[in-house]
């Protein structure tokens, strides 16, 4: 169990700077995305691209962005969760939160903040016909331990950075890797690509391109052959121990919903004062959150990152007044900086 001020729910934008918030007054925080990197939207769906509404930052990407901010929160030493979903959230009697992800992480917190902007992204399905008539316990949509594929012959299904990222990773784990692709160009990055054609050239990996799987042959509850339909010729059946199917991610509200909040839609109702939600002690800010007025942009976020921060520090210490203090001037915020007088 891990105990904490705040848990945040999301590493998006938003989130991150909510980490920044919190420290200067004093809050510790742990952070939980249920992707790879952190980022949220920025990092997953146009890291190369530029934003030009970032206060004081006339040009950025989103990886730039990103990196920026997790420089800004490094004084704070946040605990950062990746590849894990918040299942959980739950009140306590003493009105802590009882917090849980999909992993099996728990935690113990005075207040939680969902920054879970459009949802979490999961991972878009393999969808043959009747594959949702059966779960198969050896198709994965994350890796989570490479070790389990030692020695097991793999279909990998994909052509992105992810399907090309593990092909590359798990080529000396597993025996022999099968990867398919319905296109003959990857959207991956050159290095990758052309990493793995060496390795389709020493033998180590097939590659069927224009093609995709159109059928499984289960036992029991396994997948143990995929049938591959390339675009021009005949169906070809390959032996599998593994399917790994790296189709994407595409976002939803998922568990969130389950959390007995006010939901408008695929947004959660706040107070424009704390970004508090129905449920005392549970706020929210970025694109999840709903109140008159609302933009969906990342300075407002990072506004109601900062009111929030406010409210939960007066939540917790009820009896002190928050006062607001500047960087530029306060030993105190010089000395959680980190940074010398
Ligand atoms: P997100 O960035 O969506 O991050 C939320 C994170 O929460 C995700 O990583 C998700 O996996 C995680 N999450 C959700 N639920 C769970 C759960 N249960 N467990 C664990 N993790 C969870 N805005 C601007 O201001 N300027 C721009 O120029 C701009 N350009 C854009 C261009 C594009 C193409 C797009 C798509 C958006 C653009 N935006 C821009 C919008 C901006 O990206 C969003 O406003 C911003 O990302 C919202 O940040 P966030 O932290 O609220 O949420």
């Amino acid at each position: 169990m891990i105990n904490t001020d705040v848990v945040i729910v999301g590493a998006g934008p938003c989130g991150l700077f909510q980490v920044f918030e919190l420290g200067l007054l004093g809050l510790k925080a742990e952070v939980i995305d249920s992707i790879r990197q952190p980022g949220g939207q920025c990092t997953e769906l146009y890291p190369d691209k530029p934003i030009y509404d970032i206060p004081g930052v006339p040009v950025c990407t989103g990886l730039e962005l990103t990196d920026n901010l997790l420089k800004q929160i490094e004084p704070f030493g946040c605990g950062m969760h990746l590849n894990e979903e918040v299942t959980v959230v739950r009140k306590n009697d003493d009105e802590t939160f009882h917090v849980e992800t999909d992993a099996g992480t728990e935690f113990h917190a005075k207040a939680v903040v969902i920054a879970g902007g459009v949802g979490s992204f999961q991972p878009r399905q393999l969808l043959i016909p009747r594959i949702d008539d059966f779960t198969a316990d050896n198709l994965h949509y994350r890796v989570q331990d490479p070790k389990q594929f030692a020695g097991k012959k793999l279909a990998i299904l994909g052509g992105g950075d992810s399907a090309l990222d593990w092909v590359l990773e798990l080529v000396d784990v597993a025996e022999h890797i099968t990867l398919v692709h319905r296109r003959d160009e990857y959207r991956a990055v050159d290095a990758s690509v052309e990493k793995m054609r060496k390795h389709v050239a020493d033998g180590k990996v097939d590659a069927i391109e224009c093609a995709k799987a159109s059928a499984v042959d289960m036992q029991n509850d396994s997948i143990r052959a995929i049938t591959i339909q390339p675009k021009d010729a005949d169906p070809v059946e390959v032996p599998v121990d593994d399917v790994l199917v790296f189709f994407g991610l595409a976002p939803k509200l998922g568990p969130i919903a389950e959390w007995g909040l006010d939901i408008n839609r695929k947004t959660i109702n706040v107070d424009p004062e704390k970004f508090e939600t129905s449920v005392p002690g549970i706020y929210a800010v970025g694109d999840i959150n709903f109140y008159p007025g609302k933009k969906k942009l990342i300075l407002c976020g990072f506004h109601e990152a900062a009111l929030a921060a406010f409210a939960i520090k007066q939540r917790i210490e009820p009896d002190k007044k928050v006062r607001v203090q500047y960087t530029t001037t306060s030993p105190i915020m010089h000395e959680r900086l980190g940074v010398k007088e």
